[in-house]
């Protein structure tokens, strides 16, 4: 069961990443960065957005709480290298959620 982040959780995260995206695969192939970060600037208003500057709140931990700790921000490239992946916690909640339905029929 997902557990939802509060507006004030995806707010503060969004605070605490500096306005940036963190991610940290080093597989990710958006990363410039020396460091292999992503660091893209993040526009708050462009939550949920599939522009260059847009972003996703997700979960760290898939089956963790909604709190604080257990969310990070990802811009809309490194999201969609998770879902690519199976690594973000949504798109393997999507995955259980059509497992389930497709189990019943
Ligand atoms: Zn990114
Ligand atoms: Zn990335």
């Amino acid at each position: 069961m997902q557990h939802e982040f509060s507006h004030t959780v995806i707010r503060e995260a969004y605070e605490l990443s500096q306005h940036r995206c963190q991610c940290t695969d080093p597989n990710c192939p958006h990363h410039s960065d020396d460091e292999g970060r992503c660091r893209q600037i993040l526009r708050w208003t462009a939550q949920d957005e599939l522009a260059r500057d847009g972003w996703r709140a997700v979960h760290i931990e898939p089956t963790g709480p909604g709190t604080i700790g257990n969310c990070q921000v990802l811009c809309s490239h490194c999201y969609e290298h998770a879902v690519a992946t199976s690594r973000s916690t949504e798109p393997i909640a999507e995955r259980r959620r059509l497992a389930l339905a497709t189990a019943g029929s």
